[in-house]
C-alpha cells in the first residue's frame, strides 16, 4: 500500500533521509521509530506531498507520490504532529469547513462528520467549541479532519505527543481500532508506544533504516544478548570463578554488599544457564536470594543500535 524506494532528502549540505527502501502492506499497523532528528518527519512529508525528496521513488495504492499528488492526497489522511486547529470553533463547524474544502456537498459532508466524529469517539464533543477541549481530544479531532474524505492509509506524525497517560491510552486503543480497517504508518520516538500498536517497525537513526520486523523479532535479537540477574551470598571471588566456568556463560559483572555477590550474566545465544547456577549454588552452599532473566525491551534494542551505527560511523 505504501512503497518507498532508494528515497533521499537532503536539505543543503544535510542528508536528512539517506536512501531508505521499505513497503507498508494493506491492512499493517507500521511504527516508524526512531530519535529526533531520524528524519521521520522528513520521510512523512515527503509522503504526503509537502516535501518533494531529493531523489527515489514513492507510491501510494499505486499512486506515485511525485507525478500524482492529487490521487495520493485522496488515499490518505495525515495527521501532523501538531493538527492546525481553530480554536473558536465548534468541532461539527470545523469539520464542516474542512468538509467544504474537500469539495463535499451538505449531505456528503453531515454523512461523512457523522462517520468521523463515530470513528474517532467524538460524538458527544461535536458541538463543542474546540478551545475547550482537552489535547487527546482535539488529536482526535485532528484524526476525524483526516479521516473525512475517507481514505485508505492513515499517516500519523507522533499522534500521542503532549497528551496525558490516560489519553495516550485512549489514542493508542482508537488507533488500533483504526488499524482494522485502515493502513497505518505512524511515527513515534517513544518505544513503549509502538510495542503496544503496531505490527511492524522500523527503526530509523540519522535518516537510516536500521532494523525492520515484528516488535517481538526485534525484541528477540535483543535478547539474544540478553542479561541473567542473580544474587548469592558467599566469597565474591570463589563466586565468580565458580559462575564464569558454567557452560555457556560469556561474561560475568559482580558487585559485593553486606556479604551478598550480585551478578550480572551474560550467555552465549541459546545457553540457558540458570539450571546449572542454581546446582552452583547449592553445591557449594551459597545461598541464592534472586535469579532471574532480564527481559529485553525494545528500547534495549534502539539504545544498542543507535550504538553500534555511532560505532561505526566513528570508525568509517
Ligand atoms: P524527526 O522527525 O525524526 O525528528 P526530521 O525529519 O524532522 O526528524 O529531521 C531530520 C533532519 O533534517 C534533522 O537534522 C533536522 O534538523 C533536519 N531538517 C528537518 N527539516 C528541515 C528543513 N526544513 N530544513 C533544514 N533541515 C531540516
Amino acid at each position: 500500500m505504501i512503497s518507498v524506494k532508494n528515497l533521499t532528502k537532503r536539505y543543503g549540505a544535510l542528508l536528512a533521509v539517506d536512501d531508505i527502501s521499505f513497503d507498508v502492506g494493506e491492512g499493517q499497523i507500521v511504527g516508524f521509530l526512531g530519535p529526533n532528528g531520524a528524519g521521520k518527519s522528513t520521510t512523512i512529508r515527503i509522503l504526503t506531498c509537502y516535501h518533494p525528496a531529493t531523489s527515489g521513488q514513492a507510491s501510494i495504492a499505486g499512486y506515485d507520490v511525485f507525478t500524482q499528488s492529487v490521487d495520493v492526497r485522496r488515499q490518505i489522511g495525515y495527521l501532523p504532529e501538531s493538527a492546525p486547529l481553530y480554536p473558536e470553533m465548534r468541532v461539527r463547524e470545523y469539520l464542516q469547513f474542512r468538509g467544504k474544502l474537500h469539495g463535499m456537498d451538505r449531505a456528503q459532508r453531515d454523512k461523512a462528520i457523522q462517520r468521523v466524529t463515530d470513528r474517532c469517539w467524538l460524538g458527544e464533543f461535536v458541538d463543542r467549541p474546540i478551545g475547550q477541549l482537552s489535547k487527546g481530544m482535539r488529536q482526535r479531532v485532528g484524526l476525524a479532519d483526516a479521516m473525512l474524505h475517507n481514505p485508505k492509509v492513515l499517516i500519523l506524525d507522533e499522534p500521542t505527543i503532549g497528551l496525558d497517560p490516560t489519553q495516550i491510552q485512549e489514542q493508542r486503543k482508537l488507533i488500533r481500532e483504526l488499524g482494522q480497517s485502515h493502513t497505518i504508518l505512524f511515527s513515534s520516538h517513544t518505544l513503549g508506544e509502538v510495542e503496544k500498536v503496531c505490527s511492524h517497525v522500523l527503526v530509523i537513526a540519522s535518516g537510516r533504516i536500521l532494523a525492520r520486523g515484528a516488535p517481538e523479532k526485534l525484541r528477540d535479537s535483543v535478547s539474544a544478548g540478553s542479561r541473567l540477574i542473580a544474587e548469592m551470598r558467599g566469597p565474591a571471588e570463589d563466586i565468580r570463578r565458580g559462575v564464569s566456568s558454567l557452560g555457556g556463560v560469556r561474561k560475568v559483572g559482580v558487585e559485593s554488599q553486606d556479604g551478598w555477590t550480585r551478578l550480572s550474566i551474560e550467555a552465549n545465544e541459546g545457553s540457558d544457564v540458570r539450571e546449572p547456577l542454581f546446582q552452583l549454588s547449592s553445591s557449594k552452599g551459597w545461598p541464592l536470594r534472586e535469579l532471574r532473566r532480564e527481559v529485553a525491551s525494545l528500547e534495549d534494542f534502539f539504545v544498542k543500535i543507535t550504538a553500534e551505527q555511532r560505532a561505526a560511523a566513528g570508525k568509517g
